[in-house]
C-alpha cells in the first residue's frame, strides 16, 4: 500500500479531512520517544559517520552513475527536488559526485567530499527538527476534544532504555487497553487561539495548523498549498514508477 494512501485512510474521507482532520480511530494515543536536542544531534551525526564508513560514496557513486548522469546532460539546470533525487545524502554530494574520477582524490575532491558529508549532516539535523514540529503541530495544537493523548517518552539515555522507554511505554498502553488511567500524564496541549471549535492540519504543507474554517479554506484555495500537493503528487508517481 502507498504511503498516501495509508495517510488518507488515517484521516479518514475527504469530507471528515475538509472539518475537521481527524483521526480515523478512536482511542488512539501517541508514545513519543523525545531526546535532548544536542543529544540527538551527536546521534544523527554519527549516523551519518556510520553510513559513509559503511559505502555510502561507493553507493551513491554507483547510483549516480546509472541513473543521474545522463539527467545532468540532458538538462542544464539540475533538478533534485523530484521523487529519490530529494532524499537527504544525495544532493548533498553533488559537487562531488560530478568531478572526474582522476580528480577524486586530489585536495579539492577531498575537500568537496568533506563539504558533502557537512551539508548531510546538516540537512538530516534540519530534518529531524522538522518532524518534531509536525508531531508538535499535528497533536498538541489541536483543540479537539478527541484529539489523542501524547506521551513523552526519554530516549536521550539508551543504558537507560527499559527503565525510561520500555517499561512507561507498556505500562501507559496496558491501563488505556484496560481501561486505567496511565500514572504518567500526557504532554499538555498548546494554546489555540481565537476559534477552537475549527482546526485544521494540512499535512502536504508540513503540518501547518489553521484555526479557523476561514484560513483553512482560503488555504486550500491558495495557489501554494495547491501546487505544493501537486508536486506531491507527481513525486509519489514518479516513486512509484522507480519502484517497477
Ligand atoms: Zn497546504
Amino acid at each position: 500500500m502507498a504511503a498516501s494512501q495509508l495517510y488518507q485512510d488515517q484521516h479518514g474521507t475527504e469530507m471528515e479531512q475538509a472539518i475537521s482532520g481527524p483521526l480515523r480511530y478512536h482511542n488512539v494515543c501517541v508514545l513519543w520517544i523525545q531526546c535532548q536536542p544536542e543529544v540527538l544531534n551527536k546521534r544523527l551525526d554519527d549516523r551519518v559517520d556510520d553510513m559513509m564508513s559503511r559505502g555510502l560514496i561507493k553507493e551513491l557513486e554507483e547510483f549516480h552513475h546509472s541513473y543521474n548522469k545522463d539527467r545532468l546532460t540532458n538538462h542544464s539546470k539540475v533538478e533534485y527536488q523530484l521523487g529519490i533525487f530529494q532524499n537527504i545524502g544525495f544532493k548533498e554530494f553533488h559537487d562531488y559526485l560530478i568531478l572526474p574520477e582522476e580528480e577524486k582524490c586530489t585536495e579539492q575532491g577531498k575537500q568537496l567530499l568533506e563539504q558533502g558529508v557537512d551539508d548531510m549532516k546538516r540537512a538530516t539535523r534540519k530534518y529531524a527538527k522538522k518532524q518534531v514540529r509536525w508531531v508538535t503541530n499535528r497533536f498538541l495544537k489541536r483543540p479537539d476534544p478527541d484529539a489523542c493523548p501524547v506521551y513523552a517518552l526519554s530516549g536521550t539515555d539508551i543504558t537507560r532504555w527499559e527503565e525510561n522507554v520500555g517499561s512507561p511505554a507498556l505500562e501507559i498502553v496496558s491501563s488505556i487497553i484496560e481501561g486505567r488511567i496511565p500514572s504518567q500524564e500526557p504532554l499538555p496541549l498548546e494554546p489555540n487561539g481565537k476559534n477552537p471549535a475549527v482546526h485544521n492540519v494540512c499535512d502536504a504543507c508540513g503540518g501547518k495548523v489553521f484555526l479557523t474554517l476561514a484560513d483553512w479554506t482560503r488555504h486550500r484555495n491558495s495557489k501554494r498549498h495547491r501546487n505544493t500537493v501537486m508536486k506531491k503528487r507527481r513525486e509519489e508517481q514518479e516513486l512509484l514508477r522507480n519502484e517497477r
